[in-house]
C-alpha cells in the first residue's frame, strides 16, 4: 500500500516538473539565449538574453540600445567595448524595465539616455548602479558622423515614457517593448501600460518612419507586418473586453503567441483592458 502511494506521489511530482518545464521553457529561453545578427559593418543586433539590443558603430562613438540583464549584459558590454576601442560608448534605454537596463552598470562613465520619467519613479524602480544619466522629453539626434541615431519619446503606452530609436542610414526602427513579436505583451499598472494609448502609438509607428526593418523588444526582427499584427491584437482584445462572447475565438486566433506564465496571455490582456481602458 505504502509503495503504491510513493509511486503515485513520484508520478505526480514528475508530471508537475514536466508541466513546469513546458510552461517556463519558452520564457527562460527568450531571457537567456542570445542570437547575434550582424546586419552590416556598422550595425549588429544582439537578440534575447533579456530585451533585444542594437550596437551601432559610429565614427565618433558606439551606441548601445538596451543593456539586457544578468550574464548577457556583460557579454553585450564586452562586445561593445571591443568595437568601441578608444571611442566613447553612448547607451539608450528604450524604457525602464529590468531586462532592458540591468546592464547599465557596466557602462560606467557613459551617457545613458531614457524617456523623461519622474526622477523619484526611476529611483524607486531602477537600482542605483543602473540609473540613467540623461532624459529625452521629445526627440534627440545623436550624430555620429557616418551614422545618425534619432531618439523619439512616444509618451505613455507600454510604460509611462517609451522611446523608439530610428537609424536613418539603415532604415531600422528599434521599438523596445512597444512591440513583442508574437508574444502576449506584459501589462502592468505600476509601469503605466495603457492599451488605448498603445494603439495610438502603433499608429504613429506605422505612419511616421520609412523603415524596412523593425527590431522589437523581444523576439526576432521583422517588418511592418509585425506592427500591424500587434495593433490588431490590441484591437481584438479590446473588442473582447466589450463583448465577452469573443474570448474563446481570440484564444484560438492567438494560440501561437507565446504566453509568459503568470504574466501575459490573451485572458490577462482582456482583463487589463476591462480595468483600465474600457469606459464603464
Ligand atoms: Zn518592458
Amino acid at each position: 500500500m505504502k509503495k503504491k502511494i510513493f509511486i503515485g506521489m513520484g508520478i505526480g511530482l514528475l508530471v508537475i516538473i514536466i508541466g513546469a518545464i513546458i510552461l517556463f521553457y519558452p520564457m527562460a529561453r527568450m531571457m537567456t539565449q542570445k542570437d547575434i545578427v550582424r546586419l552590416d559593418q556598422s550595425l549588429t543586433l544582439m537578440l534575447g538574453g533579456g530585451g533585444n539590443s542594437g550596437i551601432i558603430i559610429g565614427d565618433s562613438a558606439v551606441v548601445v540600445i538596451d543593456t539586457k540583464m544578468m550574464g548577457s549584459s556583460e557579454n553585450l558590454y564586452e562586445f561593445a567595448k571591443e568595437k568601441a576601442g578608444q571611442k566613447p560608448i553612448i547607451v539608450i534605454n528604450t524604457h525602464y524595465h529590468g531586462d532592458h537596463v540591468k546592464g547599465n552598470k557596466f557602462f560606467k562613465g557613459s551617457r545613458i539616455y531614457i524617456g523623461s520619467y519622474e526622477k523619484e519613479f526611476l529611483q524607486k524602480n531602477i537600482d542605483a548602479e543602473n540609473q540613467p544619466t540623461d532624459f529625452v522629453k521629445d526627440s534627440l539626434l545623436l550624430d555620429l558622423g557616418n551614422e545618425k541615431v534619432y531618439l523619439y519619446n512616444l509618451g505613455q503606452a507600454h510604460t509611462f515614457n517609451d522611446l523608439v530609436v530610428y537609424l536613418s542610414n539603415h532604415n531600422v526602427l528599434f521599438t523596445g517593448d512597444l512591440i513583442f513579436n508574437r508574444v502576449n505583451p506584459v501589462l502592468k499598472e505600476e509601469s503605466g501600460a495603457r492599451v488605448s494609448q498603445w494603439i495610438h502609438v502603433l499608429d504613429i509607428i506605422l505612419s511616421r518612419w520609412g523603415y524596412s526593418k523593425i527590431v522589437p523588444g523581444h523576439g526576432q526582427a521583422g517588418d511592418k507586418e509585425m506592427v500591424l499584427s500587434m495593433r490588431q491584437y490590441f484591437i481584438d482584445m479590446t473588442s473582447a473586453a466589450i463583448d465577452p462572447g469573443k474570448e474563446n475565438q481570440l484564444a484560438e486566433k492567438y494560440k501561437e503567441w507565446m504566453k509568459l506564465p503568470g504574466m501575459s496571455s490573451p485572458e490577462k490582456t482582456i482583463e487589463y483592458i476591462k480595468l483600465h481602458d474600457v469606459k464603464k
